[in-house]
């Protein structure tokens, strides 16, 4: 009898074991992810050989978590960490990641913040050897699955807000652009010097819809908007934005009602 049971309990688990391995198998794709991250921002960008993570949201184990439902739970590298500025909701995240992640190249925009927090990640980084490097709107990068264009920013704005890195991404025949915490007059900035160039598919709704953000105007140039969001006490996603986007018909999720929002 004892060893039945034995038997038993050792084909339940090896049964578990094929069962987490077919199903973390399935995990290999290519897609883009915006991650709930609570409130702030994290988009997944991902193929079966790159890993690319768009800020990290404020808490890093959160976000962790949000990883593992999509990626490999044994694969613990990041190819490429964006920052796009210096906003804890943005880079908060990183500290718990580095300790569970192989960070092979951190990206941020090339203006400094004296934001405690964000210097303390930025010793971090040069204590563990972390390879890092700044981009500004007119690099750009290219795997095999993406094109990403850095747009913004193209000099020192007043506020690290406004300094945010501003990508847009190519892939799977799709575009997607990502915008930080921009407000509406980097928004206007954007389509005076891009002109229809800016158009996406995806919009990352700047600031977490801020009402100081998503012109009307601006946000005639997408097709779908996504809000990060999560609780908080600054009224995101602001209702005039909410309002704006159901007069436009323009269709948008938000990640603290629905979850992540995946495009294949
Ligand atoms: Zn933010």
């Amino acid at each position: 009898m004892k060893i039945l049971t034995l038997i038993l309990s050792l084909t339940i688990i090896i049964n578990l074991f094929l069962f987490w391995y077919i199903f973390d198998n399935l995990k290999t794709d290519s897609f883009v992810a915006f991650l709930d991250v609570g409130q702030g921002s994290s988009v997944l960008v991902f193929n079966s050989k790159l890993k690319l993570l768009y800020d990290v949201g404020p808490y890093g184990l959160k976000t962790i978590n949000e990883l593992n439902k999509l990626t490999k739970i044994y694969n613990r590298t990041l190819d490429v960490v964006f920052i796009s500025h210096p906003d804890r909701d943005h880079y908060g995240g990183i500290f718990d990641i580095i300790e569970r992640y192989k960070i092979r190249l951190i990206i941020i925009n090339p203006y400094l913040s004296s934001e405690s927090g964000y210097l303390k990640f930025l010793e971090l980084i040069k204590n563990k050897n972390i390879p890092f490097i700044t981009l500004k709107a007119g690099d750009y990068l290219e795997s095999n699955f993406e094109k990403i264009f850095i747009v913004h920013p193209d000099k020192r704005y007043k506020n690290d807000n406004q300094n945010s890195l501003v990508l847009k991404i190519l892939k799977n025949g799709k575009e997607f652009l990502l915008t930080g915490d921009i407000d509406q007059k980097i928004e206007k900035h954007l389509i005076e010097k891009y002109g229809k160039n800016i158009k996406a598919d995806y919009l990352l709704i700047p600031h977490h819809g801020s009402k100081y953000s998503s012109n009307q105007y601006f946000l005639s140039n997408f097709n779908y908007a996504i809000i990060q969001v999560g609780q908080n006490k600054y009224n995101h996603p602001h209702l005039e934005v909410i309002e704006r986007l159901n007069k436009m018909n323009l269709p948008y999720w938000r990640t603290d009602l629905n979850g992540i929002f995946m495009v294949k």
